[in-house]
């Protein structure tokens, strides 16, 4: 029995080596999906207009273009999920972060099995940020203002902000850096610690209006995620 989650989606797989591409692209079928494989970077700009792609699964090291750049570009003008496949993990945190933006990442080596589990998991929370707000969690984009369980939240500007962020795009892992970015309009010195202060009270505040757990997940490292169903 297939269950909802694997609807099938159009995976853009970018991989320089084809018998690693040739496997991705089997199992990826194997589990629904139509797949295209580029193993040139040039060409990603052109076949990812061309086909528009669901997901792209991209390697960071590639001929022609860095995986990096590609990502970057893509995000220029596009809010497609992009699974970042790596050897080089010292580079994640900068990969999820704001200057590069990817979703997620997979180090090398991989099991394809392990690959085709994660491209489900940022497809159903793709899908599940176009949908509504996390149960119970009302937000009110023109009055400034969010209610929990009917109840409204004392927010302020930046916690409204913060609130808005993370529960845009539930699952989804954020740096303290890309967080700032959606936090202050104006270009002020903000450190991290003022981050995790707003995270703090907007945790509490949560929690007083009766969110069940901690909405809000550290992740060791990077940042924050909004793990509210
Ligand atoms: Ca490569």
């Amino acid at each position: 029995m297939t269950r909802p989650a694997d609807h099938p989606a159009r995976i853009l797989v970018v991989e320089d080596e084809p018998r690693l591409a040739a496997v991705l692209c089997d199992y990826l079928k194997a589990a629904r999906h139509e797949t295209e494989w580029v193993a040139d970077g040039l060409r990603v700009p052109d076949v990812f207009r061309r086909w528009r792609p669901d997901l792209v699964l991209l390697d960071l090291m590639l001929p022609g273009a860095d995986g990096v750049d590609l990502c970057r570009a893509l995000r220029a003008d596009s809010d497609v999920p992009v699974i970042m496949v790596t050897a080089r993990v010292a580079e994640l945190d900068r990969l999820l972060g704001l200057e590069v933006g990817a979703d997620d990442y997979i180090c090398k080596p991989f099991s394809p099995r392990e690959v085709v589990a994660r491209v489900g998991v940022v497809l159903r929370r793709y899908r599940r940020t176009g949908a509504a707000a996390p149960d119970g969690l009302q937000i009110d984009e023109p009055g400034c203002r969010a209610a929990l369980h009917g109840r409204w939240l004392e927010l302020t500007p930046v916690e409204f902000r913060l609130l808005r962020t993370l529960a845009g795009a539930p699952g989804r892992v954020w740096s303290r850096d890309r967080l700032m970015d959606h936090l202050y309009t104006d270009h002020r010195i903000v450190t991290d610690r003022t981050v995790d202060s707003h995270v703090k009270n907007l945790r509490r505040k949560l929690a007083e209006a009766g969110a069940s757990g901690d909405p809000i997940a550290s992740i060791y490292g990077v940042g924050y995620r909004f793990d509210m169903e």
